[in-house]
């Protein structure tokens, strides 16, 4: 049975008071990290741990291997949560009507864009900035592409009391000055990315004065920044294990909305670039699915043109390009492959979360890849019927849920389909007049590039 509501809210007082770790529940333990000294010798664990609590808060380093199933959210991030969480769960009645589907075949959605930012980001943002504050830091650099991390980080800093430095790719702080204003309204200092105000970024400049950046070189400029100063941490907004950790508000709240639902979903969608509002939504299911609740299968949706999990190896990677952070072992296309220029731009990134990778690895969670022209075209259906404007990264997940509720209507079986919408796209509007115009292309794997060594200098 079915509830004949539309949207399904939970009272403030009913956040989830912890977020959920995976790890003490998967098959096998975690893979730990890999690093190496410039002479080729692999650093020991200490080591690593050395140069992680260099850039990290203890606390978050703590999170990324413990072994405790429920983590407690400080009570200072849950005032911040309660500010606009719990997010709604709405299902999509007028889409279904659309589409057609009879009444077995349900779509709900959970909408992350209710979020100062307009996505998920913010879970993490929160949180990682309180615990900077709580250990003393004064300033978090992080790198930013397209600006949905840093406008996210650059919020939570202002809330806290931490400065925040952003190192934005030049092209993007160029030609989407939007997001650049946001962060520089919510306090932050943002630079276009080469600067001269590092060693990477001065390195890049001398061999190119103008340089466009990349997000490789702004990973560079704002760890940099970070090592050298000891009031100064550095920000990452996906693909570690405490980043998916604090994402997991979502699924938990999403369990609970669908039980006033009165729904069990059978499939559950998210879009996927470093993992994070995947993992957010499916990794409580996952949990549920072993206390024998939920059949659920999980499903985890990529752009065709960065096929990570379906065209990727399984093996150790460096995280960024430039060869700062230490190796995981991921799904990757490898750390140099620069996707074509599609404008999910949060899904270009060439590898994923471990745990995420690790899950598909085993067999626990599914991926499929789509086209970006299929996306924008399921995105303009959902606006249509929902009123909401998708951001082209969640529209993967919409295309994903549209085909799943399709596929069920064909064979007559009874589906419920639950999808993480991730964004809003209300900073994507030129993407959305290039679709209009007819003016987007589809790119597959093949069309993007592998830097030599020399190249990305
Ligand atoms: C950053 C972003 C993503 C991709 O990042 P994940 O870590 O895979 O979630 C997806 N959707 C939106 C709206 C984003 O801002």
């Amino acid at each position: 049975m079915s509830s004949e509501k539309t949207r399904f809210g939970l009272d403030e007082t009913r956040i989830p008071e912890a977020w959920y770790n995976i790890i003490p529940d998967l098959k096998n333990p975690p893979a730990p990290p890999k690093a190496f000294a410039p002479d080729g010798t692999e650093l020991t664990m200490d080591q690593i741990g050395e140069v992680l609590a260099s850039l990290f808060p203890m606390e978050c380093i703590k999170q990324e291997m413990s072994p405790e199933r429920y983590i407690d959210i400080p009570g200072a991030v849950i005032d911040v949560y309660k500010t606009y969480r719990p997010s709604p769960l709405l299902r999509a009645k007028q889409l279904e009507k659309n589409l057609g589907l009879p009444g077995g075949v349900r779509i709900y959605y959970k909408y992350e864009g209710v979020s100062p930012a307009g996505s998920h980001k913010p879970n993490t943002a929160i949180a990682q900035a309180y615990y900077n504050k709580q250990e003393g830091i004064t300033k978090i650099s992080t790198e930013t592409g397209a600006g949905q991390w840093g406008s996210a980080l650059s919020i939570a800093g202002a809330l806290f009391g931490v400065d925040v430095e952003v190192f934005m790719v030049k092209v993007s702080y160029e030609q989407k000055p939007y997001r650049r204003i946001l962060m520089e309204t919510y306090g932050a200092t943002v630079h276009p990315s080469p600067t001269n105000l590092t060693d990477a970024g001065r390195h890049v400049l001398s061999i190119d004065p103008d340089s466009t950046g990349s997000l490789g070189i702004a990973i560079s400029e704002a760890v940099e920044v970070a090592a050298k100063d000891p009031g100064t941490h550095y920000s990452l907004g996906s693909v570690l294990n405490h980043v998916c950790l604090h994402q997991t508000i979502i699924g938990q709240e999403a369990i609970a909305q669908m039980e006033l639902a009165d729904d069990e979903p059978d499939v559950v969608i998210g879009c996927i670039g470093g993992g994070s509002n995947f993992a957010g939504i499916a990794f409580p299911y996952y949990q549920r699915k072993l206390e024998g609740k939920s059949n659920a299968r999980l499903l985890a949706v990529e752009p065709k043109a960065c096929p990570t999990l379906t065209a990727g190896e399984y093996r150790y990677d460096l995280g960024d390009e430039a060869g700062m952070t230490p190796q995981l072992l991921m799904y990757t296309l490898g750390h140099d492959f620069v996707p074509a220029g599609i404008h999910a731009g949060g899904l270009r990134y060439h590898g994923d979360s471990p745990l995420v990778s690790q899950l598909v690895h085993e067999g626990e969670v599914e991926a499929t890849a789509v086209d970006q022209t299929a996306c924008f075209a399921a995105a303009a259906q959902f606006a249509r019927a929902e009123g909401i404007l998708p951001a082209p990264e969640s529209s993967h997940a919409i295309l994903a849920a549209i085909n799943e509720a399709k596929a069920a209507q064909q064979t007559g079986e009874d589906k419920v389909v639950l999808f993480n919408l991730s964004g809003h796209g209300h900073f994507d509007l030129a993407a959305y007049e290039a679709y209009n115009a007819g003016e987007l292309e589809d790119y597959d794997f093949a069309q993007g590039v592998t830097l030599c060594e020399a190249g990305h200098e």
